[in-house]
């Protein structure tokens, strides 16, 4: 079974600036640009296992979300596990649908500045504040653990409860280890759940955030299989020589390694 790398070049859902459409160029750009190697850091050789589906032509209409979870099922319809490319964040709700009809029963392990647990942001329930409001209504993941979380509000914070939704702050990082969901997990990344020193190319700049390591470790510390997943909000326009596409790129790397792991 491949892994298809799909990317979703969207801004329609950005609150506050744009530029993330430019996101799976910038990521397939640092992958392949050869100062690296495509292999994990447990030995898998990523190169041999991603498959390039290429990006899904997206019109920046309300209409691209069912574009979007046709195009994942699509290629899980091929066999293909899958890894998507923002994009902003809006694009998980309908990778979702289109993975949790193929994995019913499957948790979500969340790295982010925000809960994004709107239930709609600027009149826009398909805003990137609102995906995971989305999805534990449609009660497409078991369980949800948020990682990173440090601009929360009152409003946000009804929300977990109410869908009881794990969330781990900066300041509650140490608990991390045993609230790591089981089972089968879909990993989304958004890179704004990394410290701006880390990942300056983002939309949003939260500082006190997570290091690149500890979002590997994360992912390298998960149990149960993974099953798929998504690196979103790299917004090229910020970025500072590349930096944070690198982060992508090697995050990419890890989340690919980790789903073919030797002895799975
Ligand atoms: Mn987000
Ligand atoms: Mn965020």
């Amino acid at each position: 079974m491949a892994i298809a790398l799909i990317g979703l070049p969207t801004d329609r859902g950005s609150s506050f600036l744009r530029g993330c459409a430019g996101g799976p160029a910038a990521i397939r750009a640092a992958l392949h640009g050869g100062s690296s190697n495509l292999f994990a850091e447990n030995g898998v050789d990523v190169g041999a296992v991603l498959v390039d589906a290429g990006d899904l032509a997206l019109d920046g209409t309300p209409g691209e979300i069912d574009a979007i979870t046709a195009g994942v099922a699509a290629q899980l319809a091929l066999g293909h596990e899958v890894i998507a490319l923002g994009g902003d964040h809006a694009v998980t709700y309908p990778v979702l649908r289109a993975v949790a009809a193929a994995q019913p029963g499957l948790s979500i392990l969340h790295f982010d500045a925000h809960p994004d647990l709107y239930d709609s942001y600027d009149g826009d329930r398909y805003s990137h504040a609102c995906p995971f409001a989305r999805i534990m209504e449609d009660g497409l993941a078991r369980r949800l653990v948020q990682v990173g979380i440090r601009a929360d509000t009152a409003a946000l914070r009804a929300q977990a409860a109410r869908f009881g939704v794990v969330s781990v702050g900066m300041d509650r990082l140490g608990e991390l280890p045993g609230l790591l969901p089981d089972g089968p997990v879909y990993v989304s990344i958004d890179l704004d759940g990394l410290d701006p020193a880390y990942a300056p190319g983002v939309s949003h700049h939260e500082p006190g955030g997570l290091s690149t390591r500890q979002v590997i470790a994360a992912i390298h510390a998960l149990a149960g299989p993974v099953i798929g997943g998504d690196i979103v909000e790299l917004n090229p326009v910020r970025d500072v020589n590349g930096m944070t596409a690198m982060v992508a790129a090697k995050l990419l790397r890890e989340l690919a390694g980790t789903m073919r792991r030797p002895g799975r």
